[in-house]
């Protein structure tokens, strides 16, 4: 099958050729011919199935036949690094198109917002937004949704672990009901559907993969006590030279801890969190993408925002605490179905922990016997129970009664 079937405008078109797009992928074979028939859809997809192409070919492809008087559509997605990229694959796609769009997300300064404001004043056929600043706008009466025909939510249940439900719910009062609404999400547990239920019509379901990694990555994990973890992650790194990897930490404490160690042990590495201003972010990641940085860190928020090709490594300093992190994470690399490796360690604490993951994915990883020099105190042990210092100093736990029925 080639993007020809879909018989998109030739400007459209021309830009997929541009971009070097030759065949769809699964989620996009399924999801086009639904999204083109102005379809309702639900998609589970995980990042590196290329799902944002698979709602933003259809939808450029409308705007293309739109009297593009009003704002069209709106992409709501969770942080603003995918914001950004959404963007910067609206701008690859809709090069020929005339179509215009805009990003909007929170954290720059005044003149960004002045920016912004320019640009809806202008008039913009497309918006991709995070749910924050979009509320802003729109209190601020900067921004009119009465006439969106599209409304995408991207990466759905991390908005909803981010806490953005009643952002969320709040945005959609602002848009006229009879319009497109495509929901897509990495998983689906119960309140997506019920977000679903709110929001969707009679929706079409698409179901990809659920939670599983990309079959290029090859997976295994190191038993590994915290006080060897340094030396182990320099042992690694220096081993083999990878043009570009990246390291995840769960906390921005542990990154940039990470961002100060890596340097001093000769590994050119630069940390990226929280306390950076915009534009420092913004200039690290480009240096990531651009490859004259080899080595990036950072939190699961990066994992969901970042898409760089040519990743040859995702190590993950620790178990990330929500099982579908995991996936995320491990999801940067061997994109576009190439292939990557991850490396996970493990501390005794973080057993049981892993041990969730490998249920997720339904499958046991490959633990890799630890490097000459390096010793575990513990074997593997997914049942481990965890041992909670404080629990033991707390006073005894009350007796609860069963209620006789
Ligand atoms: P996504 O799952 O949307 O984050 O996309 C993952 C990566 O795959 C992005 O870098 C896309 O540019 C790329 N991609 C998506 N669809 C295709 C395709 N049909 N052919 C080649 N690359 C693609």
């Amino acid at each position: 099958m080639t993007f020809n079937n879909f018989n998109f405008d030739h400007k459209l078109q021309d830009g997929l050729n541009a971009m070097g797009y030759e065949s769809p992928t699964p989620i996009q074979q399924q999801a086009i011919p639904f999204i083109l028939a102005k379809r309702d859809l639900i998609a589970c997809a995980q990042t590196g199935t290329g799902k944002t192409a698979a709602y933003l070919l259809p939808i450029l492809n409308n705007i293309i036949h739109s009297d593009h008087r009003h704002l069209n559509t709106l992409i709501i997605a969770p942080t603003r690094e995918l914001v950004q990229q959404i963007d910067q694959q609206v701008e690859g796609f809709a090069y020929f198109t005339g179509v215009s769009s805009i990003p909007i997300y929170g954290g720059g300064d005044g003149a960004v917002w002045d920016q912004q404001k320019k640009a809806l004043e202008a008039g913009v056929d497309l918006m991709i937004a995070t749910p924050g600043r979009l509320i802003a706008q729109l209190a601020s009466g900067a921004i009119d949704l009465k006439y969106v025909q599209h409304l995408v939510l991207d990466e759905a249940d991390r908005m909803l672990d981010m806490g953005f439900y009643d952002d969320i719910m709040r945005i959609v009062r602002y848009l006229p009901p009879t319009r497109q609404t495509l929901l897509f999400s990495a998983t689906m547990p119960q309140r997506i559907r019920a977000l679903a239920n709110k929001i969707l019509q009679d929706p079409i379901e698409i179901n990809i993969a659920i939670s599983k990694p990309a079959d290029g990555i090859v997976q295994e994990a190191y038993l590994v006590n915290d006080d060897q973890k340094e030396k182990l992650i320099s042992h690694l790194l220096k081993s083999s030279a990878f043009a570009s990897a990246l390291i995840f930490a769960s906390t921005k404490e542990k990154v940039k801890h990470l961002g100060r160690l890596l340097p001093k042990l000769g590994l050119r590495s630069k940390a990226i969190h929280s306390d950076l201003e915009q534009n420092e972010r913004e200039e690290i990641l480009r240096e990531f993408k651009n490859k004259q940085l080899s080595l990036l860190i950072g939190t699961d928020v990066l994992s969901r925002g970042i898409d760089v090709e040519g990743i040859e490594l995702v190590l993950n300093y620790d178990v990330p605490p929500d099982p579908e992190d995991y996936i995320h994470r491990i999801g940067r690399t061997a994109r576009a179905a190439s292939t990557g490796h991850a490396i996970t360690f493990i501390n005794q604490l973080d057993q049981r922990r892993f041990g969730q993951i490998e249920r997720l994915i339904g499958k046991e990883i490959t633990k890799a016997p630890l490097p000459e020099g390096f010793h575990s105190s513990f074997d593997y042990n997914p049942e481990q129970k965890q041992f909670h210092p404080k629990r033991h100093l707390q006073s005894k736990p009350k007796k609860i009664f069963r209620k006789k029925n």
